[in-house]
């Protein structure tokens, strides 16, 4: 048979086509009035993408170029800061402070779980900055970043959200809520390649960079605002990424009717609707949800006890030419993880639940034809019904 590949990784994950076409478009040098323009509209996209009036700045990084900044530019070594952590994300945010010699509060959670807010209230009060993810994308949670804010309100403490598999997948309301800095990633729902990385920063955030003593220099946000202020980079940007994500930008604004924030509110109910359908599926073939508190990004998906995740992947990426996620690190063997951030419709989902169907039905000698898929048919149409979603 042919094989063509198909990503269902919670990044990169797959490529929109009008952006694949920028990029390749994309001769251009970055001292230029035609690349100011484009810079200066990316990053006026990209305030009402995240729905923030905060800046919102662009990195030329991976999204733990970001993270790396939400340390350097907020912190000073000996800082008291919190890290809520339940994942190898958050576990990725405990490593940066303390390579900046932040004195690290790290409040865990056994993998799977979230934050019980009681909990966690007198853990991050006197922090000087909590660190937390919006999703933890190793094992498929959402967490509570409207709970942690307001346990935060009327303090000092600064508040940085990854939301790098957060965005575009869930709804926030950042400013209305107290958020800080909120971070997201180009190989996540904006549906381009990996290399971006970009970040909001609240006038608080600005001031603490101002006293903060931690060393930077490429990722030095203030030489950043000074720059992108007129549509300028300190360093040279990645131009074909930048034009990437202005068409993918531009895809989303029609997908709202002329919108971008309609096209944002699209692309979230289009996780929740192809999240929701696979939940449901995954639950049909005898599998389990590893997350308490399921994610519209990614789901996480146990197999029976005796089988081996690697064994699924693999057959997956075999026969089908699809590229499913295995477990991060020490997960690795326990779960097999399908995203639904960015470009991925009602017909890729089908696709990939029949594919499970045969998968899983060979490693455990059962027939399943159907049973995932009826779960999902009836979980779209419930969904498509549900007052909440709005499909363009
Ligand atoms: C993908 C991802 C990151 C960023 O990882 P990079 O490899 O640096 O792009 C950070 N946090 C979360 C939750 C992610 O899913």
């Amino acid at each position: 048979m042919l094989r063509k590949i198909w990503l269902f990784t919670p990044g990169p994950t797959p490529l929109l086509p009008a952006a694949a076409q920028a990029m390749a478009m994309a001769d251009v040098h970055h001292r230029t009035a035609d690349f100011r323009k484009l810079l200066s509209r990316c990053l006026a996209d990209l305030k009402i993408f995240v729905g923030t009036q905060n800046d919102v700045l662009l990195l030329a990084a991976s999204g733990t170029g970001a993270m790396e900044a939400s340390v350097a530019n907020f912190t000073s070594p000996g800082d008291k800061v919190t890290v809520l952590s339940a994942g190898k994300f958050g576990e990725r945010w405990t490593g940066l402070a303390k390579a900046y010699g932040c004195e690290v509060n790290t409040v865990s959670v056994p993998y799977g779980k979230t934050f019980d807010l009681n909990a966690v209230s007198g853990q991050v009060k006197d922090a000087r900055v909590v660190y937390m993810q919006a999703t933890e994308t190793s094992t498929g949670t959402m967490h509570d970043v409207r709970g942690v804010a307001e346990l935060l309100h009327g303090g000092d403490t600064l508040l940085v959200v990854d939301a790098i598999t957060g965005l575009g997948t869930t709804r926030f309301d950042i400013d209305a809520w107290g958020v800080d800095v909120l971070i997201g990633g180009s190989q996540k729902a904006v549906m381009i390649p990996p290399g971006l990385a970009y970040l909001s920063v609240s006038e608080r955030a600005w001031q603490r960079a101002e006293s903060a003593k931690s060393p930077r220099y490429y990722f030095d946000l203030r030489k950043e605002r000074k720059a992108q202020v007129n549509g300028e980079t300190a360093f040279t940007p990645a131009t074909s990424l930048v034009a990437a994500l202005a068409a993918a930008l531009d895809y989303l604004r029609a997908a709202g009717g002329g919108d971008l924030a309609a096209g944002r509110d699209n692309l979230i109910s289009n996780a929740e609707i192809t999240a929701e359908m696979t939940r449901e599926a995954v639950k049909a073939v005898g599998m389990t949800l590893f997350s308490e508190a399921p994610a519209n990004a990614v789901t996480a998906a146990v197999p029976p006890a005796g089988i081996d995740s690697s064994a699924l992947v693999k057959d997956f990426r075999e026969n089908f030419g699809a590229v499913v996620a295995n477990g991060q690190g020490e997960m690795k063997g326990k779960m097999v993880r399908f995203a639904h951030l960015g470009y991925f419709d009602y017909l890729d989902t089908i696709g990939i639940i029949g594919a499970l169907e045969h998968v899983l039905g060979r490693a455990t000698g059962k027939e399943l034809f159907g049973k995932g898929l009826t779960a999902a048919q009836s979980a779209y149409r419930k969904m498509r019904q549900g007052d909440r979603v709005a499909v363009a």
